[in-house]
């Protein structure tokens, strides 16, 4: 059967290899991942995701859904891409504290929305990242110490099956599928649009405190008093930064989910560390939550890789502490904790992650740098021995790691048993398929 055939078969758009937009469209958030795809749909309507699944299964393909390609792992050659961008709609109800958007929603269009009610999504740091990609594998950021994974927020999600139809799941119409769409990632049907809660959050206080890099132990000191006690409400992150042609520098983001001046009490031991070079802290609504970070929004080639983080010893101050951060770019360590570390009766398949603190290492995935950058990956990983539990968050994974990285055995069971009954032809494929 012809990929010809998709132009037909959809409303919305589609591009094939050849077409004068497709590389573009092709092309991932993550610059240095490349994708093979056999053809790229914009769809336009749930009739339109049937029409593309109704095809793969007939020609034999793959069908992959990226609303932004942040979390692309270029391992989808001959696959379709579907794009959501045209489920653009978000709808905030600011009474009933919930938010219904398309699953082509970023997060920062969510947050101005809901902070015009003075409500907040319990987004992550950056404000162009999918907020149906982050959701459906769990999603932690900065609220997430206090009102926990952002799946499990999640009221109702609406999909187009592998069979091809449309189902609005809850808790009550289907609490199997429910329950792994909450943190078990994109392989269990096609999204079109989600439903979740928000939390009252008129405005909360946080920013970042930079020094130079000479300042890393002491900086690293006051960040660990930070996390052993503080309340869910204050999340602290450390970052070295080595940016290339810049001197090296060490910085403590943070954010407090209540007023200005609890949260400067909280975190005045950072007023102690002489020689202080940049400093944003101040009051943000949930809208500026991007800020803190200020993070890349525009496409950029990166290679990650995300891992728990037991304890911080003497083998973590030596490793991720003392060593140069070259040749990566930045060395993060995210305080977790509070909610995020506790089971609670009714949330999905994300569960629990006990580990105090996740780390991620980042490099510039530029072609020349790589094999640096992925040698000394594999040389701090090494080091950290058994300080690094092998597990961790479903949005951390990389591209070369598998799902089985993120769960416990018997959730990925039941995550593959509930894969096998809804795709038996494995039509649906996520970034990383829970079958491995
Ligand atoms: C700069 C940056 C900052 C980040 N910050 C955080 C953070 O603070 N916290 C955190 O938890 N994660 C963070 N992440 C990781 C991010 O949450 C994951 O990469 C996530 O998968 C991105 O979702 P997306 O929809 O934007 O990406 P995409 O790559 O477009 O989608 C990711 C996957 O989600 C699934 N998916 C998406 N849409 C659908 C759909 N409609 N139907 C079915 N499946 C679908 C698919 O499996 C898809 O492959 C960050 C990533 C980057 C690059």
């Amino acid at each position: 059967m012809s990929i010809e055939n998709l132009r037909t078969a959809v409303r919305g758009g589609v591009l094939l290899p050849g077409d004068a937009e497709f590389d573009r469209a092709a092309q991932p958030w993550n610059t240095a991942v490349v994708q093979s795809v056999a053809g790229v749909v914009e769809v336009a309507d749930a009739q339109d995701v049937a029409a593309v699944l109704e095809y793969a299964r007939r020609a034999g393909r793959v069908v992959v859904t990226q609303p932004t390609g942040h979390g692309a792992t270029g391992d989808i050659d001959g696959a379709i891409l579907v794009r959501t961008s045209r489920f653009d709609s978000i709808d905030i109800d600011g009474e009933q504290r919930v938010a219904r958007v398309g699953s082509g929603a970023q997060w920062g269009r969510v947050q101005a929305a809901a902070s015009a009610h003075g409500l907040a999504g319990l987004s992550g740091s950056n404000p162009v990242v999918g907020v149906t990609g982050y959701t459906l594998g769990g999603g932690f950021g900065w609220f997430a110490r206090k009102y926990g994974w952002a799946s499990s927020a999640v009221r109702a999600v609406e999909i187009v099956d592998a069979a091809g139809r449309p189902q609005r799941v809850t808790a009550d119409s289907d609490p199997d599928l429910f329950w792994a769409l909450r943190g078990g990632g994109g392989d269990f049907g096609i999204v079109t649009g989600l439903e979740f809660e928000l939390v009252e959050l008129p405005r909360l206080y946080g920013g970042r405190v930079m020094w130079p890099a000479e300042r890393t132990r002491e900086v690293f000191e006051v960040f660990t008093e930070l996390t052993t006690d503080a309340p869910a409400e204050l999340s602290v992150w450390l970052q070295r930064y080595q940016i290339p042609g810049i001197a090296p520098t060490v910085a403590i983001d943070f954010a407090y989910l209540g007023d200005s001046a609890e949260g400067r009490h909280l975190t005045r031991r950072l007023d102690t560390i002489d020689g202080i070079i940049a400093d944003t802290r101040g009051e943000l609504t949930p809208a500026e939550i991007g800020k803190i970070t200020a993070e890349p929004t525009d496409p950029s080639p990166s290679l990650s890789r995300g891992e728990l983080l037991t304890e911080l010893d003497d083998a973590v101050v030596k490793t991720l502490i003392e060593a140069p951060v070259a040749p990566l770019l930045n060395v993060q360590i995210r305080g977790l904790g509070g909610a995020l570390a506790e089971n609670r009766p009714g949330d999905g398949a994300r569960g629990a992650v006990t580990e105090p603190y996740a780390l991620y290492l980042l490099g510039l995935g530029l072609p020349h740098l790589l094999d640096d950058i992925r040698g000394r990956i594999t040389e701090i990983t090494d080091a950290l021995g058994t300080q690094i539990t092998g597990t961790k968050p479903y949005t951390f994974l990389a591209p070369g790691e598998s799902a089985a990285a993120a769960f416990d055995p018997d959730t990925l069971a039941r995550l593959r048993e509930i894969k096998r009954n809804r795709d038996p032809h494995n039509v649906i494929r996520a970034n990383f398929p829970v079958q491995g």
